[in-house]
């Protein structure tokens, strides 16, 4: 469920209509509302808070990557969320929106060493180490500094998550985490070391999880791990579960609720005795915004159907070009006619289209229209490319509306660039 809605036979983001935003901020612009963001946060935190209570209440770590703005992140923060981060750039972000440090939980494959440092600068709550050899790294600099830090491990379960391949991650030939045959012996080497209090297990198979059955797979082989790690001697106390589930982008998607996820989530993890931590981003941001563009024009097609030429483009919404990702396409003043177009952005790419043969509603020249379901994945990925310059965002609460994002022009990232003297 979203707040973007006709009233009377215009498109509103909560009681705002989208011209309004158009007129004050220009096109295009990422739009998301904080009511949608604030009842996925609750939906999906009633759903997983059951499953512990006490020091075993489950952390709901935010993907940053999913949306970065900070008046994203700031709402989920009043939600008790804390975050995933991937970089010391989203750790940052993240203290910046006021995040406990103990509520942030690092991951990623390629932490460099002044990441790791950064991590323990700010006491950050965990680190999801991915391998031997950033375990060995982290437990040096812990060690160096007499502390330790907490970890956990990540294991690569290989389970097909039955998602783009582009964002799997729980394959063997997947560069994330370590490999499930290796993980007890990996786990016992880092246990032993100085400067790592390793703690427990962390996976996460992938994004846009359609169907329950992989997390179900993936979660049984962490189940057994736990179990054997704990006869090896190991205190296993904390299990991160990653993120994943899936949003509908297209009529007829039905990801799992976040209600039938907890419930699998319960049965899976029935007498673990551990601290859970979910790390959701798509299914919290995803329907919670979408890219508000104007139609620059309609140009007839070859023999195909027209050419929606759209201010929008694959650098400020990348998906389509990336995964071939559906976004739906719909008029911001719909006159209930309906056209077959091809959807595309200005840039100097065939990869530029959002849509091919889309059946959507009819739109011409100087209209506004939205690709829906654009809160996660969106302006995070957006580039400057064809010197095009970083797309605005602003989020809407209830009648009221505030820019969250300036938008920036191409000559202010030209005016970061220099030519060097020996070229002139
Ligand atoms: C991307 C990512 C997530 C979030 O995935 P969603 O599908 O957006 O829920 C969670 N954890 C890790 C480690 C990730 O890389």
């Amino acid at each position: 469920m979203d707040h973007f809605a006709l009233k009377n036979g215009i498109l509103h983001a909560e009681d705002v209509p989208l011209p309004s935003i158009a007129d004050a901020v220009g096109t295009p612009v990422y739009v998301y509302s904080r009511a949608t963001l604030e009842r996925h946060a609750k939906v999906f935190r009633e759903a997983l808070e059951p499953l512990g209570t006490g020091d075993k209440k489950p952390l709901i770590a935010f993907a940053v990557k999913s949306n970065p703005n900070l008046a994203v992140l700031k709402v989920l923060q009043r939600q008790g969320f804390g975050a995933d981060v991937v970089s010391g750039g989203e750790l940052t972000r993240a203290l910046a929106a006021g995040m406990a440090p103990e509520d942030i939980v690092f991951s990623g494959v390629g932490k460099t060493r002044a990441e790791l440092e950064l991590g323990l600068d700010k006491n950050i709550g965990q680190f999801n180490i991915e391998s031997t050899e950033e375990g060995r790294e982290l437990a040096e600099i812990a060690a160096a500094r007499g502390i330790e830090a907490c970890a956990v491990l990540r294991v690569n379960p290989d389970v097909d998550a039955k998602t783009h391949e582009k964002i799997s991650t729980g394959k063997a030939e997947n560069k994330f985490g370590v490999p499930l045959m290796r993980a007890r012996e990996v786990f016992a080497e880092l246990a032993e070391l100085d400067g790592l209090n390793l703690r427990g297990i962390a996976i996460h198979i992938g994004s846009q999880l359609l169907d329950l059955e992989p997390l179900e797979t993936a979660f049984a082989k962490v189940g057994e791990l736990v179990a054997d790690l704990r006869k090896a001697g190991h205190s296993i106390t904390h299990v991160d579960l990653g993120g994943g589930l899936g949003v509908p982008y297209k009529a007829g998607e039905n990801p799992p609720s976040p209600a039938d996820y907890g419930a699998m989530v319960a049965a899976a993890t029935k007498g673990w005795d551990v601290r859970l931590t979910f790390e959701p981003g798509r299914v919290i941001a995803g329907n919670a915004g979408v890219l508000l563009t104007r139609v620059v024009r309609v140009k007839r097609g070859g023999n195909g159907p027209p050419f929606v030429i759209v201010d929008a483009a694959m650098n400020d919404l990348a998906r389509p070009a990336l995964y071939g990702a559906w976004h739906d396409f719909e008029a911001v003043e719909p006159t209930g006619e309906r056209m077959t177009a091809n959807i595309v952005g200005p840039i100097c790419e065939t990869g530029d289209t959002f849509a091919k043969d889309r059946d959507c509603d009819s739109v011409a020249s100087g209209e506004l229209a939205v690709f829906r379901t654009a809160g996660a994945y969106g302006a995070t990925m957006a580039s400057s490319y064809n010197s095009r310059g970083f797309v605005a965002e602003v989020m809407v609460d209830g009648d009221q509306f505030a820019v969250v994002a300036d938008r920036i022009a191409a000559s202010a990232i030209m005016d970061a660039e220099r030519v060097p003297d020996f070229l002139t």
